[in-house]
């Protein structure tokens, strides 16, 4: 946990934009999404809990790697119009018409990706093939958790357009942080069939797009009513002087929002698991193979090897957004 803070504290004194959930909120999510399952999965998921807790954020760690990787992570939706964004295609094959893939890109392809990961995982459960459903499973919920977060839907991502630098790590990773473990709930229910996975993806980013002006506003408005010294806190690592939002200012701000983090994680963590189970269901509800999952990273060695130490030395240079 100390880990954790003082990471994050360096990100938010170094003043790098974020872009996803924190690492404490991503592997929760993958976490409590396991026990949503219904019981023909839940033993399988919750032998290997650990796998995809670990790598709830390769997709993170694979940024360092692969110049395409950040797109999927996040839209801005305001680029396209205002909702409902009628001229903005939900197929990929239709946008690609209007748009060549590299603008597709700059501005995002969450919705988009998402469903091609459900797809990737139906046929991993198909071939019965553990390591590839535990893989593609802990990276679809990075996927989906990220298309929760509204500063994810939006080009004002951190804030950076109306003086609010910083507030994308505030509202997915500090918040979340201080608050998650001790006073959020969940205790969720049970993973559902999702009918149409791109609809799904497209009507929970849409919500976050909704949602981001009121992120922004909101703390805008509580920064105007706190004093300065009051909205951070600093304290004295090895020499340094770091400086993060304080609690109260963090709790104040919660309670302005009516509890929309932890509502997002909840929406996320259901979501998750529905995801999995879905694909599961669409591949005809195959037995789950409960043999030593020894062989999960076989074959992704190398890559896991190249994107952990290419994740570390960004983490050094304080270029990491997931702490
Ligand atoms: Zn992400």
């Amino acid at each position: 946990m100390k880990k954790i803070l003082l990471v994050s504290t360096l990100m938010f004194l170094i003043g790098e934009p974020c872009f996803c959930w924190g690492f404490f909120a991503h592997r929760a999510i993958n976490y409590y999404a396991v026990f949503l399952l219904p019981p023909d999965m839940i033993p399988f998921y919750k032998k290997n809990i650990g796998f995809l807790t670990d790598h709830a954020v390769d997709p993170d760690k694979r940024r360092y790697l692969l110049a395409e990787e950040g797109a999927r992570h996040y839209m801005d939706l305001d680029h396209y119009g205002t909702f409902p964004y009628d001229g903005l295609p939900r197929s990929w094959d239709s946008a690609l018409r209007k748009w060549p893939a590299d603008t597709l890109q700059k501005y995002g392809i969450a919705p988009w990706w998402l469903p091609r990961m459900v797809s990737r995982l139906t046929a991993a459960f198909r071939m019965r093939d553990a390591g590839r459903i535990l893989k593609i499973s802990a990276e679809i919920g990075h996927y989906m958790a990220d298309i929760h977060v509204p500063l994810h839907a939006s080009s004002n991502h951190n804030g950076q357009l109306t003086g609010q630098e910083g507030i994308h790590g505030f509202w997915e990773s500090r918040i979340p942080e201080l608050f998650a473990s001790d006073d959020y709930d969940f205790l969720i229910g049970h993973a559902i069939y999702l009918n149409a996975v791109p609809n799904f993806a497209w009507e929970r980013i849409m919500e976050s797009g909704k949602a981001a002006d009121t992120v922004l506003r909101v703390e805008r408005e509580l920064s105007a009513d706190t004093r300065p010294e009051r909205k951070y806190a600093f304290s004295d690592r090895k020499g340094q002087v770091l400086r993060q939002y304080s609690e109260a200012y963090a709790s104040a701000y919660q309670t302005r929002l009516l509890g929309m983090v932890e509502r997002r994680m909840r929406q996320s963590i259901l979501a998750v698991a529905s995801c999995w189970y879905t694909a599961w269901v669409d591949a005809g509800q195959p037995t789950l193979p409960m043999d030593n999952s020894t062989r999960i990273m076989d074959g992704d060695g190398k890559e896991q090897r190249i994107m952990d130490s290419l994740w570390k030395s960004a983490l050094i240079r304080g270029r990491s957004c997931t702490n």
